[in-house]
């Protein structure tokens, strides 16, 4: 496939899954809540951010792709089965991306099929009571096509499109802000948080890594800091995928 048609394929289904929801559904959660989410589950998030989200009793979201797993990606290393293991025995979430990380608008309703099957069975072979509950698109790149496949399989799919989560939201595309230094500031963290309020919602933060220099795409300790004692202090619910989905009644 050419890189150019891909692409533009890719922002077309994008753009029309934002718009054509799935699964609808009304959020029924009767507290605002927060969760943390890390793409791809670079070491770095592993350790130093699940660590972090520990000392405030919180557990995060981990989108693995297996085909990834103790490579290096130019940005970071990703964990393999010693961390996978290890966060899901402390209470962390285990989720799905595609196997081998590859964009949902390029993948058929077979391909997408088979990277879920490789992936599901990578995560089970490392400990059969991971629940595999949730998915993220590889690059956000939501697929107007694959939406209502992903409904069937999985009780939620993540994107990257901005905004709090509140009222009726589409399962197959929940929105998500960066927690990413450069992209986001403490002043939009505290307007997320403020609004999450106001209308009972739901902020989903997604970064990578978390090192003091971060690659472009993930976040420093005193970023993922300010945020999480910015939910602390509002005493907003901070739970995994999983746990805000079931206290919003999915
Ligand atoms: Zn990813």
């Amino acid at each position: 496939m050419s890189p150019l048609w891909s692409s533009l394929k890719a922002r077309v289904s994008n753009r029309l899954a934002r718009h054509l929801c799935a699964t609808p559904h009304r959020l029924l959660n009767t507290q605002p809540m927060v969760s943390f989410t890390f793409d791809d589950a670079p070491v770095s998030a592993a350790t130093t951010g699940a660590g972090m989200l520990e000392e405030h009793s919180a557990r995060g979201t981990f989108y693995v792709s297996g085909g990834l797993a103790d490579s290096w990606s130019g940005n970071w290393t990703a964990i393999g089965a010693e961390h996978i293991v290890s966060l899901h025995r402390r209470g962390h979430e285990i989720a799905c991306h595609t196997f081998s990380h590859t964009r949902a608008t390029d993948l058929t309703a077979a391909t997408m099929a088979a990277e879920i099957e490789s992936n599901r069975r990578y995560l089970l072979a490392l400990d059969p009571s991971i629940k595999i509950e949730n998915f993220a698109y590889p690059y956000g790149t939501g697929s107007v096509w694959r939406k209502g496949q992903l409904g069937k399989i999985f009780r939620s799919s993540r994107g990257i499109l901005p905004g709090v989560n509140s009222d009726t939201v589409d399962l197959q595309y929940l929105r998500a802000m960066p927690l990413i230094d450069g992209q986001v500031d403490h002043d939009s963290i505290e307007r997320a948080f403020d609004e999450a309020i106001d209308r009972k919602g739901w902020v989903i933060f997604y970064s990578h890594d978390v090192a003091t220099k971060p690659s472009l795409y993930g976040c420093s300790p005193s970023l993922l800091r300010h945020a999480l004692e910015a939910a602390s202090r509002r005493k907003i619910h901070n739970l995994s995928i999983a746990d805000a989905l079931r206290a919003a009644g999915v």
